[in-house]
């Protein structure tokens, strides 16, 4: 999870003013936390409650997981107004009788992945993703962009080798024969996640390193915080976020954000 936040912040302020190079800051006085971070933290409460309330807790009651869902993305996300949701989903935080909305937007991918961080089995992954998905993403492409997101994850988590994870995905979900300096010069603002999952995903089968993911996915530009977000968080479970981004990223978060990722950390480790 820590991994997306992270790509949300460092990529801020490329989202309406794309960086096309490995070269900058990661973290800037005008870098600051957007929807991407704070929806995801919305789902990891979500998650650690529906855990805990589960009769089973081997078997997450996904009905219990679903309105949990709703509730803290609403809760939470009242909080921040102006953390740059997309027209619908504002609505949806706000509405008395939120309903899914048939979307597709990268929404649904860019939150996940606490589903792929928590899930024992794969199988479990893309049951979580789809559950947190389908309360406002169930159109076919939106479920697809997130469950992808969380196979992905759960994946690279479990230690799996690139190969076998690109493998996976392009078995059952996105066909990838491109590369990111291949579609860099055309590449343009997307919020769809059949445009944004598939690029998110070989930017981190290309990388070098966490650090490199996260430049690679800012470099193609784009919505750059959720492009980054969700290499970010494939990049997190693969290699591991190096302490010291890890500390510069905490530090943009109010009090009640970081303590739900502190909950977090201590409900994964143990
Ligand atoms: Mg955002």
């Amino acid at each position: 999870m820590l991994g997306a936040i992270i790509g949300d912040i460092v990529g801020s302020r490329f989202e309406f003013n794309n960086h096309r190079s490995k070269d900058f800051d990661l973290f800037t006085d005008a870098s600051f936390v957007t929807d991407d971070s704070i929806m995801t933290i919305a789902i990891a409460k979500a998650l650690m409650e529906a855990v805990k309330a589960s009769q089973d807790p081997e078997h997450v009651d996904q009905a219990k997981l679903a309105d949990l869902a709703v509730r803290h993305m609403q809760e939470i996300g009242r909080k921040y107004p102006n953390c740059g949701y997309g027209g619908r989903f504002e609505r949806w935080v706000f509405s008395s009788d939120p309903r899914p909305y048939n979307s597709f937007g990268n929404g649904a991918a860019m939150r996940v992945s606490p589903a792929g961080f928590f899930a024992r089995d794969e199988k479990e992954a893309v049951q979580l993703a789809k559950t947190v998905t389908a309360v406002t993403h169930n159109h076919e492409e939106g479920i697809k962009g997130a469950v992808a997101t969380a196979v992905a994850i759960y994946m690279a988590r479990r230690g799996a080798k690139k190969e076998a994870i690109r493998q996976r995905i392009e078995d059952d979900y996105y066909i990838l024969d491109f590369t990111i300096d291949g579609i860099r010069p055309l590449y343009v603002f997307n919020e769809t996640c059949q445009e944004t999952v598939p690029q998110a995903l070989v930017c981190f089968f290309e990388s070098e390193s966490f650090e490199d993911a996260i430049r690679t996915a800012i470099s193609l530009g784009g919505d750059s915080d959720t492009v980054a977000a969700i290499t970010g968080a494939v990049a997190e479970a693969y290699y591991c976020i190096p302490p010291a981004l890890g500390r510069r990223a905490l530090a943009y978060l109010d009090a009640d954000l970081r303590a739900v990722c502190d909950e977090w950390m201590r409900f994964t480790s143990g």
